[in-house]
């Protein structure tokens, strides 16, 4: 009989939080998780599931525009928000359901309450007016928008939480930011007939991809339609005309819009939950500070997901409470593999990456080959559409290997799933040569690039 009320407590039930728990219960211990808005967290809830209904919304217009070339005609098409955002939510209710069904069923008391640290043993649940106390308590809190303070009237913009319940369309929207939520938000906006300003203080949307990635996504964003400003910022939000905004930028320039989605990043969920108080480190942006085995300053205080700040994703937080659950709880010792996962982008149209970019790999290796292609998809030539297809691969030119496949153009995100099993298994460029292509595809482009790239100088 442990002295606790719990062998686990855990703050948080996205999903990390959940896999820890439902993971740590099936092993046999005493499961607690507290949550305080809605089980399944910012994914489920609030992010990559609810954004990607919005993306197939989005696609559709273009579907449409697209099928005229191959004999469609579509008079009369409409777009409803409403519709739409009530299915939406509809799904959402049901996968919140299965989480917690899950949840139960694996054995695990859920509460529906803030939880804050009393000590390193006990969690106050504020909606309850009472202490529990566990053995081993897992910080799974996730994270939530950033906007910047500093910025007057910041607070008459939006951020992704707000989007996804929106009572209705704006018909102009600035979006602030370079990063994943900007680009595929301004996408969302521009699909579903939004006329959309994307202000970013950068030189290149998604610095942190490969740089040819960064140029096709800025370029089919202004194809679409999509005016990209970049280096500038907001210098202050004014409410003007009624109920819009007036962005008064830093390059001396204002724009005129129904709504401003701030996109600036996010950041780890840590505030007021008591962490301090029990000496749990946290670093500068405020992330719990942990080891390899997600284990935090405090001995019996680990903390799984985008609380870390490690690699914000699904199912880099999934995999982290997995292999807590295995290391607490199984007796196994396991740490989380971060090399060649694979990211996506749900742009219009998508990104697909996995390994390094070529400004890493030339960094880190000695002789770096470049396979590159640019190209329009079949489907477009009778569409219409000048849309464009990028691949890349990074090759270790002593190994062969390839350690990096970039992808921007329909099916990327799909592609790079397959891509990625094989360049986590170490492939040669040889072994993609030997392939034979599945024609007519886009993705036989990946196994018939044989001219390395050579830069005009
Ligand atoms: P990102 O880190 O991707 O992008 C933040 C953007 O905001 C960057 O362009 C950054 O500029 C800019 N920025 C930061 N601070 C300021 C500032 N003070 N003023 C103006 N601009 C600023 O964050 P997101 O919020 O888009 O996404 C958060 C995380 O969520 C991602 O890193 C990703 O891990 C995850 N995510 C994943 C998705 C997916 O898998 N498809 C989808 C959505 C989110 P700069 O580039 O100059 O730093």
């Amino acid at each position: 009989m442990t002295e606790f009320d719990y062998d686990l407590f855990t703050i948080g039930a996205g999903s990390g939080g959940v896999r820890a728990s439902r993971l740590a219960a099936n092993y046999g211990a005493k499961v607690g998780v507290a949550e305080e808005y809605r089980v399944g967290g910012t994914c489920v809830i609030r992010g990559c599931v609810p954004k990607k209904f919005l993306v197939y919304a989005s696609e559709f217009g273009r579907g449409f525009n697209d099928a005229k070339g191959y004999g469609w005609s579509a008079n009369g098409v409409s777009f409803n928000w409403n519709t739409l955002i009530e299915n939406k939510d509809n799904e959402i209710d049901r996968l919140n359901g299965i989480y917690i069904r899950n949840l139960k069923n694996a054995g695990a008391d859920i509460f529906q309450s803030r939880a804050t640290l009393k000590d390193e043993h006990t969690v106050h649940l504020e909606a309850e007016g009472r202490d529990v106390t566990a053995g081993k308590i897992l910080v799974a809190t996730g994270g939530a928008p950033w906007t910047d303070s500093s910025i007057p009237g910041h607070d008459l913009g939006v951020t992704s939480n707000d989007a996804f319940h929106l009572d209705k369309l704006p018909k102009h929207v600035v979006v602030a930011g370079g990063g994943y939520i900007a680009i595929e938000f301004a996408c969302i906006f521009k699909g579903l007939g939004c006329d959309v300003c994307l202000v970013y203080r950068g030189e290149d949307i998604l610095r942190y991809f490969d740089t040819d990635i960064s140029v096709q996504v800025h370029s089919e964003l202004k194809r679409q339609g999509i005016r990209v400003v970049t280096q500038t910022k907001f210098e202050k939000i004014e409410q003007f005309d009624g109920d819009n905004k007036r962005v008064h930028l830093t390059n001396g320039t204002h724009i005129d819009t129904n709504m401003v989605f701030w996109a600036v990043g996010r950041k780890p969920a840590t505030d007021g939950i008591g962490l301090e108080n029990v000496g749990v480190a946290l670093d500068q942006k405020g992330a719990v500070k942990v080891d390899e085995y997600s284990k935090s300053s405090v001995d019996n205080i680990y903390a799984v997901g985008d609380v870390t700040d490690r690699i914000a994703l699904t199912p880099v937080a999934i995999r982290e409470g997995a292999a807590f659950a295995e290391t607490c709880f199984n007796n196994n010792p396991t740490k989380m593999d971060y090399t060649f996962i694979p990211k996506a982008v749900f742009s219009q149209p998508p990104v697909g990456t996995v390994g390094y970019a070529e400004h890493e790999a030339r960094h880190e290796f000695k002789n770096i080959d470049i396979y590159k292609t640019n190209f329009r998809a079949m489907k477009n030539m009778l569409s219409g559409s000048e849309e464009r297809v990028l691949m890349k691969l990074v090759v270790d030119g002593d190994s062969d290997r390839v350690i990096g496949c970039h992808i921007v153009g329909d099916g990327a995100a799909e592609m790079i799933q397959c891509v990625a099993i094989a360049v986590k298994a170490g492939v040669t460029k040889q072994q993609f040569d030997e392939t034979v292509a599945l024609h007519p595809t886009i993705a036989e482009e990946l196994v018939t690039m044989r001219e390395k790239y050579t830069p005009r100088i």
